[in-house]
């Protein structure tokens, strides 16, 4: 292991890892296979150690990425995996696409003829189809007449049409209203595939399936099950459970760097927000808000120290903050302490901290800074 600085830092378990693409690849039928999503750097995680365990340990032969950066990045790391980007690539950039041999995910009509028409060579694709995200892809009032659509992008010269793909809005939800609505996503985007297959273009694959839908309405249509967040450990929902054995990869630690008592009366970092109503110890920790740890989290976040819960008190400020030790009399200058992870008996998730301040742990996770480096674990 690389030496590095004990002052933030995310420990991330590359043996977890394996342990949760083994669950996931437990949930899937024997027609579906997982597609790694490791955009955003794997979620905050580092996607050099993640692309490269997934690649070279469990097998895995196809990634997702949102851009063309990271797939170039993600190219270096699996020189013969398959990698989708699934968000926009200027069309200026598509002599990229075919020279990393990467398939681009197809935004539009529009966005297609544009990324033939500045193509030097075949760019491999797949087509997204809007049936209810409303964010990117071919939308229709019926599945023929999408299908109608695809046929034609299918006859553009110079781009190869390998698959389409949607992308659930609500698969994480377990109210019936919102069950329905996904299941009528996942009719629509079969219905269109097998449409197209009557009017004879037979694509090579179709998928639908995020993390959500593979935890909770897994189905052998889809030939990928785009898995990100549980890949991680954390949930796609926190009010619903996810499968078991699968467990969060990352730690988030840092140290504390000082410890002293205070009176009533004395004041706690800025603005003054808290002051002591008694005498306390209040312990200096070495993380902020420029670490990725929210200054959302002011006053209300807890960390552990020696397995027990400590509250922050005060403002988190940019590379530091300050937690009420009272109940803690062993803390002292030096102590390792968590943020996110488990410290004996205790344990906070990404998922719980995002709570607290009203986001999700895809954002806690992807959000913890670049000035925190990755140490990677067993
Ligand atoms: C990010 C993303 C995923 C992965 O979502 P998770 O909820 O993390 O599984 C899958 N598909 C698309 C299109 C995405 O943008």
């Amino acid at each position: 292991m690389k030496p590095y600085l004990k002052r933030a830092w995310a420990e991330v378990s590359l043996g977890t890892l394996r342990r949760n693409i083994e669950v996931i690849r437990g949930l899937n039928s024997p027609e579906t296979e997982i597609m790694a999503v490791v955009k955003a750097d794997a979620y905050g995680h580092g996607d050099e150690h993640i692309v490269r365990t997934l690649a070279e340990d469990c097998g895995i032969r196809c990634f997702a990425v949102s851009n063309l950066d990271e797939a170039i990045a993600v190219r270096g790391f699996a020189p013969n995996a398959e990698i989708l980007i699934l968000g926009y690539t200027p069309p200026e950039y598509a002599h990229e696409i075919s020279q990393y041999n990467i398939i681009q995910g197809v935004v539009s009509g529009e966005y297609a003829r544009a990324l033939a028409a500045a193509r030097q060579g075949v760019i491999r694709c797949h087509i997204a189809i809007d049936t209810g995200m409303g964010r990117i892809g071919l939308k229709h009032g019926t599945p023929r007449e999408c299908a109608e659509e695809l046929k034609e992008l299918c006859g553009i010269e110079g781009l190869s049409v390998e698959g389409i793909f949607t992308h659930f809005a609500v698969a994480d939800s377990d109210s019936p209203d919102n069950i329905s609505y996904t299941d009528r996503q996942q009719q629509f985007i079969t219905d269109t595939y097998d449409a197209l297959a009557e009017m004879g273009v037979k694509l090579p694959c179709m998928h639908f399936m995020n993390s959500a839908a593979t935890c909770y309405r897994n189905s052998p249509r889809s030939c990928f099950s785009r898995a990100g967040i549980i890949m991680y450990g954390l949930h796609p929902d926190i009010s619903l459970d996810i499968p078991a054995g699968l467990e969060p990869v990352m730690e988030l630690k840092a140290v504390i760097s000082h410890v002293k008592t205070v009176q009533p009366g004395d004041c706690i970092s800025y603005g003054r927000t808290f002051s002591a109503d008694r005498e306390m110890r209040i312990a200096t920790v070495t993380i902020g808000y420029a670490d990725g740890y929210s200054r959302l989290l002011s006053g209300k976040g807890e960390i552990l120290v020696r397995g027990k819960r400590c509250r922050i008190v005060g403002r988190v400020c940019m590379d530091q903050l300050m937690i009420d030790v009272s109940d803690v009399p062993a803390a002292r200058a030096g102590d390792i302490v968590t943020l996110i992870g488990r410290d004996g008996d205790d344990c906070i998730t990404a998922d719980e901290l995002a709570s607290v301040y009203g986001t999700i742990g895809y954002e806690v996770v992807c959000g913890i800074s670049k000035r925190v480096p990755r140490i990677y674990v067993d």
